[in-house]
């Protein structure tokens, strides 16, 4: 390991600047406590299991198939999902809980967002049909249970004097700093917004994760020693290279892919006009917790427009909901079945009230007389001829111009990664839109020392794909590190 005094520099003055920053975080106790109610406001929505007598029974349906499983070998993280499901076949929750957490810090995040329809859930419906056990679900209530019961504190390893600084507090940044913690590192999370948590606390609708579990994630690991330094956006403000000149022996970045695409349409840039992430954020966080520009912008509205056929149009059209619009209206340029994203998450805002206008094209948002957004101009659209995949265009109808009213405008249109990293970094390798490239056994990017993982590798994918890049990342930073002195 780096025993050189800079490292011990950064250790040390991480401690300070968390104990300079005042850090207090709750007891163990008042954190488990954040845990009630089981499930927010709209867990009607979901099929949630709500307590052990109907977790048993969902868990019996498990075949404990012959090793080796097809669950295990499709989950990026190859948890040993029939051992934990026997568990709960015997009530034994905490085991199937550890067992889930031994692979996985974030278990329940994962148990409540991960599309396992494309993983473990697919690969068990291939065997049981639509009978299998509902693993997603299992695992969200026994580590939900574990997380209650306030048995989740992070043990630090014994200290290797080595400091690493992660950049990015999301799930690949977090599943990272956990891994280095657990192993004895000094570990320092540069996050640009002004709380940890990434696309876990700003990103994702409040409906699908309670903000007090990211908090509980994020106060465990500083009670570890970690320090957050949030605010700081690295990259534009801070080279990557001055995280070595500050004695930090490996960097780990984990940035994420989140820099939202914006269409070429007149009166883009009209108050009212937001973009998914800054909507989804601002539906989320208190206001005085956002970012300064976030906290400027007009009002949300009660009649909004959400642009896009994606899972983030459908998380912004039940976050509109939330923040009690009356009138959600989404806007897709093509048909229904050219929407991407899932099904489900469509259905579930259509039953929230949400309204779809498929093959409508916007061309120009309209200004009311104080400047503000106030409509959007629209053009009917046809089905023309196929392209190579059969697909058929959507071709505008000339003259069918319709208005449609709005106070606020979402536009959902996917996101790109930020190349500013790539950028200021020499030497840092990085695809033509940005993406960092890797090497995909050690998660080493072309610099030394410098490692990458997450959604800024890979572009937008599964919270579960981002944690299992975290802890290989981590694995191979401890591994590089070892192999240098
Ligand atoms: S594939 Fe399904 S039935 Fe088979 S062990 Fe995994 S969870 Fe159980």
């Amino acid at each position: 390991m780096n025993n050189s005094t800079s490292a011990q520099s950064a250790s040390e003055s991480g401690k300070k600047d968390r104990k300079s920053a005042g850090f207090n975080p709750p007891a163990a106790a008042a954190r488990a406590a954040r845990y009630e109610p089981l499930f927010p406001a709209d867990a009607g929505l979901y099929p949630r299991i709500q307590g052990l007598e109907e977790a048993v029974k969902a868990a019996e349906k498990c075949r404990q198939c012959t090793p080796p499983a097809p669950c295990i070998l499709s989950c990026p993280l190859h948890i040993n999902i029939p051992a934990a499901l026997k568990s709960i076949q015997q009530n034994e929750i905490e085991k199937a809980a550890s067992i889930f957490r031994a692979r996985n810090p974030f278990a329940e995040v994962c148990g409540r967002l991960c599309t396992q329809n494309l993983v473990c859930q697919k690969a068990c419906n291939q065997v049981c049909g639509d009978n299998g056990p509902p693993i997603n679900l299992l695992e969200e209530y026994v580590s939900y249970k574990q997380r209650e019961s306030g048995q989740q504190n992070i043990e630090p390893g014994s200290p290797l004097n080595c400091s690493i600084a992660v950049v990015g507090s999301g799930p690949a940044g977090l599943a990272c700093t956990y891994t280095l913690v657990r192993s004895g590192f000094d570990v320092t999370v540069y996050e640009k917004m002004p709380l940890p948590g990434g696309m876990l606390r700003y990103g994702i609708p409040e409906y699908k994760i309670p903000p007090g579990w990211i908090e509980n994630y994020t106060e465990s690991l500083q009670e570890a020693g970690v320090t957050f330094k949030t605010g700081i956006s690295v990259g534009s403000e801070m080279p990557v290279d001055d995280l070595f000149k500050q004695g930090f022996s490996a960097i780990f970045i984990a940035s994420g892919c989140n820099v939202d695409n914006i269409p070429d349409i007149p009166g883009v840039d009209l108050p009212g006009v937001c973009l998914a992430s800054d909507f989804i954020a601002r539906a989320r966080i208190k206001p005085q917790l956002l970012p300064q520009e976030l906290q400027l912008k007009p009002p949300l509205g009660i009649r909004i427009i959400v642009l896009g056929g994606g899972n983030t149009a459908m998380d912004c059209l039940r976050a509109a909901f939330h923040i009690g619009s009356a009138e959600v209206t989404c806007i897709f340029e093509k048909n229904k079945e050219a929407m991407t994203g899932s099904s489900r998450m469509r259905m579930e805002a259509k039953e929230a009230g949400a309204r779809f206008r498929y093959m409508t094209k916007p061309i120009q948002f309209i200004p009311d007389p104080q400047g503000n957004v106030s409509a959007v101009e629209c053009l009917h659209c046809e089905l023309g001829s196929a392209d190579k995949n059969g697909l058929r265009e959507s071709v505008p109808i000339p003259g069918s111009n319709f208005l449609l009213r709005a106070d606020t405008i979402v536009l959902a249109m996917g996101v790109h990664p930020d190349p500013t990293i790539g950028n200021t970094t020499p030497g840092l390798e990085t695809h033509a839109g940005g993406l960092i490239i890797v090497d995909p056994e050690t998660r080493n990017t072309s610099r030394t020392r410098i490692f990458a993982g997450g959604d800024a590798v890979r572009g937008p994918d599964l919270v579960v794909s981002a944690v299992a890049d975290g802890i290989s990342a981590a694995h191979a930073i401890k591994r590089s590190l070892i192999s240098s002195t």
